[in-house]
């Protein structure tokens, strides 16, 4: 039997918009498959040891809760989280989330602080907040269920812009994106998936869910093949509702 062992960064800190859902579609969509599932609470102050995961989670939340974390997150676990995305661990990283893996943050009072540097990019913080129900293209999620079209909530005055070593998550149809200015929505390096969408991005979208779940399985299991299809009849229709709302 396969196992997948989970570990949520700061749950009770960076939870906003219920990112937590993200953790739990993980979960349920590996249960109906008969995958077991291990979730650890990993937050300030506690131990982190990368090895023990296969997938690792990094939520969102507002400048305030950020600052909370910050520097445990660089001093006391940026190391495990850099060794994570070394040894292609999956990893999702939402908003906050997302902007910490990256270089540095510029505030709206012009300060500058350095981040874990771990990816290519880097956040700016704009004078207005980039907020709504979004939709952005991932051709990498194309199959003969979904169409690739994910549909998501933002809402973050950070602008983040993409360095050279790491590829755009998609590309966006309806909304604003990483920064309102070039098109593009999230960061994908090596098993690493950032977007700026929150709580609802997995169980809005399955075809992502199962993307990170037989990412995983492939990395620790040399004989998994492929995910066993599920009946989506119910999230297909929800899918395709909230599409139909926000184009
Ligand atoms: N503080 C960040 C911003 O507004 C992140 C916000 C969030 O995680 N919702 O850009």
């Amino acid at each position: 039997m396969y196992n997948l062992n989970i570990c949520h960064l700061y749950p009770d800190i960076l939870n906003h918009y219920g990112d937590r859902g993200n953790v739990i579609a993980l979960e349920k969509r590996c249960i109906w498959r008969g995958i077991q599932v291990n979730i650890s609470n990993v937050s300030l102050g506690d131990a982190f040891e990368s090895c023990e995961y296969d997938i690792i989670f990094l939520g969102g939340g507002e400048n305030y809760e950020q600052k909370i974390v910050l520097d445990d997150l660089i001093k006391e676990k940026g190391n495990e989280i850099k060794n994570a995305i070394n040894n292609d661990k999956v990893f999702l990283a939402i908003c906050g989330g997302y902007q910490f893996l990256g270089k540095y943050i510029v505030t709206q009072d012009k300060r500058e602080t350095e981040l874990l540097g771990a990816l290519d990019f880097w956040t700016i913080e704009g004078e207005e907040r980039l907020v709504g129900n979004y939709v952005f293209q991932c051709d990498f999620l194309i199959n003969e269920i979904y169409d690739g079209k994910i549909a998501g909530f933002e809402n973050h005055s950070g602008k983040t812009y993409l360095g050279e070593n790491v590829k755009p998550l998609g590309k966006v149809i309806k909304g604003h994106g990483n920064n309102g200015e070039d098109g593009f929505e999230g960061a994908v390096y090596k098993n690493v998936y950032c977007s700026y969408s929150h709580g609802s991005l997995l169980p809005k979208n399955p075809s992502l869910t199962d993307h990170l779940i037989s990412t995983a399985l492939k990395q620790k299991y040399k004989d998994f093949v492929s995910l066993q299809v599920l009946n989506d009849g119910f999230e297909i229709k929800a899918h395709n509702a909230v599409l139909k709302k926000i184009i």
